[in-house]
């Protein structure tokens, strides 16, 4: 299932999926791509659905009739497909579901209402679902209720891996992220050509890049135009990436803190780059490893990409 963006804690830490999770995914993922040819980039998702034998409807959240309808149709397809489909109805409201997966029928179904540019990420997320088959018991019905949160954090986690993986294309994103310096002018490039957001693409390019450049990556409001400068309580902050080097130097530093060197440098303009500075963040040791941050607003996220300074010299 794919929520909107939980805004409810100021500064919630991210989930974190393991390696040994992620290695598990990757085999998945690698799977499918070779099924597939291992095609160039971008993903064409239909053709992932159809090698999964995969169906894709949508849903309207706007409208309970129209999703009980949905359902009864699925029900004269064969069996019954949910023992009581009001459950559906129900998670919908209670967990405001952009899009689901329902397992028996290997059905993907899709928010009619939710933004275009949405559905790619989306649909990849369900089928990460799909392709992970200890998230089945895990996805609607009876368990719903006795599922913690931070369960379903988990596996929400492991399904955005899981598409990730699938749309920059496994490995084949790995190797090709080391001919570009770790930029947001390479993150716009290499979301051109994967046909991805820019915000999945620098999330990606985070957490991938080689050693021993230390990335870190944040996504946030516009951070002179934030809602949550009024509204207290509500978190700027929407997500927050770190490469493996920079959690073994640095470690995951708090929101706050990079929310507020964020906005020391951040310009007023309304789209485009907001500027870059030089920016110090403390190491586990304690030295202060200085960074280049640079931020850019592409209409609703800033995206914000630091590097520490081994200066590209060059
Ligand atoms: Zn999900």
């Amino acid at each position: 299932m794919t929520s909107s963006s939980p805004r409810t804690r100021p500064f919630a830490r991210e989930i974190r999926v393991s390696d040994g999770s992620k290695r598990e995914i990757d085999q998945h993922v690698e799977k499918v791509l070779r099924g597939l040819g291992n095609p160039p980039p971008p993903l064409d998702l239909r053709e992932v659905r159809e090698l999964l034998r995969l169906d894709m409807g949508y849903y309207s959240s706007g409208d309970d009739s129209a999703l009980r309808e949905k359902l009864s149709k699925l029900r004269v397809a064969g069996k019954q497909v949910l023992a009581r489909p009001g459950l559906l109805v129900d998670a919908v409201r209670k967990h405001n579901l952009r899009a689901l997966y329902l397992p028996d029928r290997k059905r993907i179904l899709l928010d009619e209402d939710m933004p275009k540019k949405k559905h790619r990420w989306s649909e990849a997320h369900e089928v990460g679902h799909s392709l992970l088959d200890w998230h089945h018991e895990t996805m609607l019905g009876d368990t719903e209720s006795t599922l913690t949160p931070l369960c379903r954090a988990h596996i929400e986690a492991e399904a955005n891996f899981a598409a990730g993986r699938l749309l920059f294309l496994g490995a084949r994103f790995d190797d090709e992220i080391v001919a570009h310096p770790p930029t947001i002018a390479s993150v716009q490039a290499l979301a051109a050509t994967y046909g991805n957001s820019i915000t999945s693409t620098l999330w990606r390019m985070v957490e991938q890049y080689p050693e021993p450049v230390q990335l870190v990556g944040l996504v946030s409001d516009h951070p002179r135009y934030s809602a949550s400068n009024t509204v207290v309580g509500e978190s700027p902050v929407r997500h927050t990436f770190f490469s493996r080097t920079f959690l073994r130097s640095v470690g995951p530093v708090a929101n706050e803190i990079l929310w507020a060197h964020v906005q020391s440098y951040s310009s007023y303009v309304k789209r485009g780059p907001l500027g870059q500075a030089e920016v110090f963040l403390a190491s586990k040791s304690g030295e202060l490893v200085p960074f280049v941050f640079e931020t850019f607003y592409n209409g609703y996220d800033a995206l914000t990409l630091g590097v520490n300074s081994l200066r590209k010299s060059g």
